[in-house]
């Protein structure tokens, strides 16, 4: 009998498996992928020598994770490159909003209305980053936070909408183009709770973390996790759909890195999830370039991420849609490109890019044409460096990691309230009906992105519920 089986071998999965095989338990992962990394993956989409992240790409939630800090991940290979700015976000006038390690530049960027303005809102928080991811990186009524007085100062902004943030703080154009297009890393309308926090942690993490990449892509997170699991004492199985419970050897728990769909599926927990939402899709496009993205703007040229979208309006008017199921007409772009600061993802003098846009839930278009207007808008002659694409919407990333629903990388709406309270609400939301069953992916708090921490909460409930047997 195993102490512990995880389902799924994604960052949280992975986390989890790591987090219990460091307790002394024996551990197994099944993975259906031939390969392990789920979200953090890296592969020859294109054409060979070109090094593509199908999912994550930038990892300002991972640096300085409270879960992977405590592991000595870079022993096992991960390496973190840091590009010259994490983040630009370019205007059709050639000028550029910025993201920077230093607040001031950020401040500047935005235009002298709004410099003191940005100061301002971030100042409380400059400094705390370790406290306050660990006080937001997970379930919020799960504990005191470590650092009361900025947990309340940072909650009155973060319980407010993008909209409401936006509207109160800053005066033009470019500081709301900016935030509307940090809290649209949250897929939901820009009216919606929480989502001026979301951007909030996003700007913040730049300033004390970066925005960086791992040297040779995502799946170095991955591969570094799964290293140190198997140090351990932890074994991997990949090419392993889990589809039932009697599929894997008896165990002692069981923790799904899976949508809740399918773990009650798996699991036979009947309806337990029937009102989790799952939100919008994206639409993803993998780049293979014979040469950097020719940005107008130069501050683009040197960022690792680029946002796309020209004012607070647009970019409103794109999550609008997608949410709504409208078909993209001017989407916004989230894109990433790595060779600015990793040579080993092309072959030399040539890039990979990387680029997604919001499009309704399993939406089955093509959003090829009206994503590359919108780059050429910015890049004029981008399409002229275009070697070879590989496309993914709704029905290809679902093929690809069952958890993403109707194309939701997400998996799982975080509109409303969805981001706090997800699967359900429940005080120990990673314990499910069957005492010796668990949930550890981002359907759970503190919800997407790779970092760890759904596997790292998990993997306590699952200690603590081990101990008490
Ligand atoms: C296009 C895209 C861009 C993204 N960009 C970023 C980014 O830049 N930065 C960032 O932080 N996050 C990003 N994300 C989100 C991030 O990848 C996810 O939030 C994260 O990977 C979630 O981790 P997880 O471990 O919960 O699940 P996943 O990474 O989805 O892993 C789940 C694993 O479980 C396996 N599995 C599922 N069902 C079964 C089963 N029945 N049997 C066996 N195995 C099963 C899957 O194959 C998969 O390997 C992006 C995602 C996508 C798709």
């Amino acid at each position: 009998m195993l102490d512990a089986v995880v389902v799924g071998a994604g960052p949280n999965g992975l986390t989890a498996a790591v987090e219990l095989a460091r307790r002394g338990l024996t551990v197994e992962v099944f993975e259906a992928a031939d390969a392990i990394g789920g979200g953090a993956r890296t592969e020859e989409l294109t054409l060979p020598g070109f090094r593509h992240d199908p999912c994550s790409a930038v990892h300002p939630l991972a640096v300085r994770s409270p879960a992977f800090a405590a592991m000595p991940l870079d022993r096992h290979g991960l390496r973190w490159l840091h590009p010259g700015l994490p983040m630009a976000h370019p205007f059709p006038d050639g000028t550029a909003a910025v993201l920077s390690r230093r607040v001031g530049e950020t401040a500047a960027s935005l235009g002298p209305r709004d410099a003191g303005a940005y100061r301002r809102l971030v100042a409380p928080f400059h400094g705390k980053w370790d406290t306050l991811a660990a006080d937001f990186l997970r379930t919020q009524w799960d504990g005191l936070p470590a650092d009361p007085v900025t947990y309340a100062r940072f909650g009155l902004v973060a319980a407010q909408s993008a909209a409401l943030l936006t509207r109160t703080r800053f005066r033009d154009a470019k500081a709301r183009a900016l935030f509307a297009g940090l809290a649209a890393h949250g897929i939901a309308p820009l009216g919606g709770f929480g989502l001026g926090g979301m951007a909030m942690m996003f700007a913040l993490a730049a300033h004390e973390c970066g925005w960086p990449v791992p040297r040779g892509g995502s799946q170095a997170i991955a591969d570094a996790l799964a290293s140190y699991l198997r140090e351990l004492g932890g074994t991997i199985h990949t090419g392993f759909e889990v589809k039932h419970l009697d599929d894997l050897p008896p165990a002692r728990a069981f923790v799904f890195d899976t949508s809740p769909t399918a773990l009650a599926r798996i699991a036979g927990l009947g309806n337990a999830y029937e009102h989790f939402r799952y939100g919008p899709g994206v639409f993803k496009i993998d780049y293979a370039l014979d040469g950097p993205v020719p940005w107008t703007a130069e501050p683009a040229r040197r960022a690792g991420t680029i946002h796309i979208g020209p004012t607070y309006e647009e970019i409103g008017a794109a999550l609008d849609a997608a949410t709504a199921g409208h078909d993209p007409s001017v989407p916004f772009l989230i894109t990433s490109q790595p060779g600015v600061v990793d040579p080993t993802r092309a072959p030399e003098g040539k890039h990979t890019f990387w680029v997604y846009g919001h499009v309704p839930s399993a939406w089955e278009g093509d959003a090829t044409e009206v994503i590359e207007r919108q780059i050429e808008r910015f890049a004029p002659g981008f399409r002229d460096r275009v070697l070879a694409r590989a496309t993914a919407g709704p029905p290809e990333l679902a093929a690809r990691n069952p958890n993403y629903i109707g194309g939701d990388i997400a998996t799982g709406s975080v509109a409303g309230l969805r981001l706090l309270i997800r699967p359900k609400l429940a005080r120990v939301p990673y314990a499910t009906a069957h005492p010796a069953v668990f949930l550890c992916s981002s359907a759970t708090p503190p919800g997407p992105g790779v970092h760890g921490m759904s596997g790292h909460h998990a993997a306590k409930a699952v200690w603590r519920r081990l101990r008490e047997a």
